[in-house]
């Protein structure tokens, strides 16, 4: 049985990268961006001004000014300020040139004659400068991000309307078992209902792939062994659910060897997900996850989202925090890596979820991240900090 540290290495060797397509940018949200973008532009583009107010020569603000004229967003200054003038600008319009401080329109009086006069405290200059966020040229958004909402703001703004992004890969999804039937279905007794599938078609798309379901594979060798072969031609990664523990039923790890399938390892040293299974086939890397739905979850989060993410060269990494613990854990046995759910308390302590094995799917639930006990730990201190991996 290998370590999840070699499980890891090995199925991160196994990437095989995704093409490359050029999208609308209004496409392009969650997508991962396959080229470096630089701005066409300075920005702001022009002296800005940040307030509406009087645009004068600092020199002067004690003084009572004449309005030359008033600068709307949109509209180019047409006449010079002078000593002793100012120009009414609004917020996002140009600052005529010469002028180095906008006042706000809060700390102006207009006087009988139509003078202003100002009473301020502070000499805030108010005006966003050309090019203060950003230069011609300059890379504003690195290849590898996931593109969010304030990243299409970005690209808008520099005018990248088609972006290079790389191509979502398709990740087929076979449930194994009896025993399952669908969610809209009342189990009867000795079935359970297939959560599996649509628990990884949600992990799939968060991660940035397309799921493409193929359905349950009955406890029957030759069935199962022509639904892995269709799958495996048609998608780029496959996930199989169940049939990988040591039962009479569980054929997968055979049947993926008969299908052409090179199995690299069939067990981690990791708890939940020890008979977590994976091998190489020319046209698809193939996944054999743990039947329970925990063990699946956790396994997908720790070797298949990283897998995708190198498909997709996405250099998302999960958000770690470090907390104490609310409470003292222990574990009796230390021969693997504990992946334990837990939760966050009010007082910002981590609480191991209330969590019966593997087949408790409502304790994921409640559950904010995991956290990782090393082969040889066996308990954790209240108080310890210990890091939180959100899932
Ligand atoms: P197996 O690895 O096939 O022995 O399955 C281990 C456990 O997970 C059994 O209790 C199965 O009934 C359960 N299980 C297997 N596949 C699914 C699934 N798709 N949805 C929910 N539970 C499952
Ligand atoms: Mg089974």
């Amino acid at each position: 049985m290998i370590t999840f540290e070699e499980a890891y290495d090995t199925v991160l060797k196994e990437t095989r990268e995704t093409a490359t397509e050029s999208i609308p940018f209004t496409d392009s949200c969650n997508r991962i961006l396959a080229e470096d973008v630089a701005s066409d532009i300075d920005m702001p583009p022009f002296n800005r001004s940040a307030v509406d107010g009087f645009a004068c020569h600092s020199e002067d603000i004690l003084n009572q000014l004449e309005v030359v004229e008033t600068v709307a967003a949109g509209r180019v200054p047409a006449c010079n300020v002078g000593k002793n003038q100012c120009s009414k600008v609004m917020t996002g319009a140009i600052v005529p040139d010469g002028c180095d401080i906008v006042v706000m329109v809060e700390d102006a009086m207009t006087l009988s004659d139509g003078m202003i006069k100002f009473s301020i405290n502070d000499l805030k200059p108010n005006i966003s400068l050309r090019g203060e966020d950003v230069h011609t040229g300059d890379i504003v958004l690195r290849k590898g991000k996931c593109i969010l909402p304030q990243d299409i703001a970005v690209l808008a703004s520099v005018g990248h309307t088609e972006v290079l992004v790389r191509c979502k890969p398709l990740v087929g999804i076979i449930s194994t078992g009896d025993e399952l039937v669908h969610p809209s279905m009342f189990p009867a007794l000795s079935q359970i209902r297939n959560s599996n599938a649509y628990q990884l078609q949600a992990q799939v798309a968060r991660a940035g792939g397309i799921a493409v379901d193929y359905g349950i594979a009955p406890d029957n060798e030759e069935a199962t062994y022509e639904l892995i072969c269709k799958a495996v031609t048609g998608c780029d990664l496959l996930l199989i659910t169940g049939g990988v523990s040591m039962g009479d039923f569980d054929f997968v790890p055979a049947v993926l060897e008969r299908a052409g399938v090179k199995i690299l390892f069939d067990k981690v040293k990791v708890q939940p997900g020890k008979p977590t299974t994976f091998g190489v086939h020319s046209d698809a890397v193939i996944f054999g996850l743990p039947g329970n739905p925990v063990s699946s979850f956790i396994q997908f989060e720790m070797l298949v989202r990283p897998l995708m993410n190198r498909m997709t060269g996405s250099n998302w990494k999960p958000l770690t925090i470090s907390l104490p613990m609310a409470v003292d854990y222990t574990r009796k046995s230390t021969s693997r890596k504990a992946l334990i759910p837990v939760l966050i308390n009010d007082r910002k302590e981590v609480v191991p979820v209330d969590y019966h094995g593997s087949a408790h799917i409502s304790s994921l639930s409640c559950a904010d991240g995991i956290i990782v006990l090393e082969i040889g730990t066996g308990s954790l201190k209240k108080g310890e900090i210990v890091d939180v991996r959100q899932i």
